[in-house]
């Protein structure tokens, strides 16, 4: 692991400090940041030095709800149009997923972490399908993210879509993932046990899930109440709303994830909140698939963590985090509401979620003993730039500078917009290129 100096940078710390430190340094050993200093305080010794003059220094972004599968689906033109979310998953995604093979999946996964190196997203939190190559396909993208360097949080997304025995075979993939993360230890790694969403899942299988998980010490990753007809599938075929019934089963708790939750009502938003299971907001994808806008201002005020995931629209955390601001604002009628508890949702809500996969490593907050997951961002502020005016500053400018440097558990990944991995970047594009055009043949 290198010893790295980044100098005379303006350290944005976020997280519970939430400094603005101009003309600082950050010292990095052994994968964590060993000293935040001004400028010069810090002997650079052996330590490879980094000049962050003229550059943010903040920590690396983390997207709490993302598909690495879903890498080959840009500019296929072969999906019928879709007149609901239901159709959206028939004609394109559940066709997608079922055509890939483990190949494709480290592909995907392996172009999507390199796009996240250079969007400054070191920790990303994955849900997996890959019906027709599912066992292994975790340790297929675990072996991409760590090409990449980038931390993951893996889950395959058990469904009863494509018959029992596939979806025995997603709960025993989750289950040997979480296995082997329990045994490695690897500090990049984090299992979390996938379900797709209610409405693909039978009360049994449910069950096994639930025990499987129990067995394994994780919590679940789960689309719920992403369109109406999720909601609407539940009332009909079980005769309770999703959020009460996937608490019936034993899905809910405070190492869970529930992803969307647009359609949720009151008591809903009271069960997650009482149970501790966070919610991924999701606006781009939410918007583009037009099912909604979820009412985060009611969930935060129910007590429910909201973190912010891409849903594999981008890995660009600051674009997901306008989409945010904007959806909120438009849905509102109110061109002021919201801002900083927008913000949060990336800010504390993301950090908080990934300290439940890694609790040692403190990420999302620059400070001495946490991990050194740094961003480097090109960015001379053009008005005054403080605690104060941070988040203005996020949202509207950085959100717009482009990232230089990209640092994960002290190892630097990308500096001076070179990525430093062992890959030769066009070819794996084109292979990509290749490998993506076969599987719109078969699609
Ligand atoms: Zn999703």
């Amino acid at each position: 692991m290198d010893s790295l100096l980044i100098t005379n940078g303006t350290v944005v710390t976020l997280g519970a400090a939430g400094r603005v430190l101009h003309r600082h340094d950050v010292l990095c050993e052994g994968g964590r940041i060993a000293r935040i200093a001004p400028h010069g305080a810090v002997a650079a010794g052996e330590a490879r030095v980094i000049d962050a003059a003229g550059k943010l220094v903040l920590p690396g972004f983390i997207n709490a709800h993302t598909h690495f599968y879903s890498a080959f689906a840009r500019g296929l033109g072969k999906a019928a149009p879709s007149a609901s979310f239901r159709e959206v998953l028939e004609h394109l995604w559940w066709r997608l997923d079922r055509a890939l093979d483990l190949e494709d999946c480290r592909l995907s996964a392996l172009v999507t972490a390199i796009d996240a190196v250079r969007h400054g997203t070191t920790t990303l939190v994955d849900h997996h399908a890959s019906p027709h190559a599912l066992r292994g396909s975790l340790d297929a993208l675990a072996a991409a993210v760590g090409q990449a360097g980038i931390r993951a949080c893996l889950c395959y997304e058990v469904s009863d879509r494509d018959g029992e025995a596939i979806a025995r075979e997603g709960i025993a993939e989750n289950a040997a993932f979480a296995a082997r993360c329990q045994s490695e230890r690897d500090p990049l790694l984090a299992a979390a046990f996938g379900l797709h969403a209610a409405f693909t899942l039978s009360d049994a299988t449910l069950e096994r899930a639930v025990a499987a998980a129990r067995e394994h010490g994780v919590g679940f990753h789960v689309h719920v109440a992403e369109a109406a007809s999720d909601e609407e599938h539940s009332m009909r075929e079980h005769g309770e709303r999703v959020v009460e019934r996937l608490h019936r089963l034993g899905v809910l708790g405070p190492a869970s994830i529930a992803a969307h939750c647009v359609h949720i009502d009151g008591h809903e938003a009271a069960l997650l909140a009482e149970t501790g299971t966070a919610v991924v907001h999701n606006p781009q994808s939410n918007m583009n698939n037009a099912v909604g806008v979820a009412n985060v201002p009611g969930m935060l005020a129910a007590g429910v963590l909201v973190g912010l995931g891409t849903d594999a629209m981008t890995t660009d955390m600051l674009e997901e985090l306008r989409a945010a601001l904007f959806v909120r604002h438009l849905a509102a009628g109110d061109p002021s509401c919201g801002f900083s508890e927008t913000v949060s949702l990336l800010v504390s809500g993301n950090a908080r979620i990934a300290e439940r996969f890694w609790p040692e490593e403190g990420l999302g907050e620059l400070a001495e003993g946490h991990a050194a997951d740094v961003v480097l961002v090109d960015y001379d502020p053009p008005t005054p730039l403080d605690e104060a005016t941070l988040f203005g500053h996020l949202v509207f400018g950085v959100s717009q500078a482009t990232v230089d440097t990209t640092i994960a558990g002290g190892r630097v990944l990308m500096t001076g917009k070179r990525l430093e991995l062992d890959l030769d970047e066009a070819e794996l594009m084109a292979r990509a290129r290749a490998r993506s055009a076969a599987l719109w043949e078969r699609f």
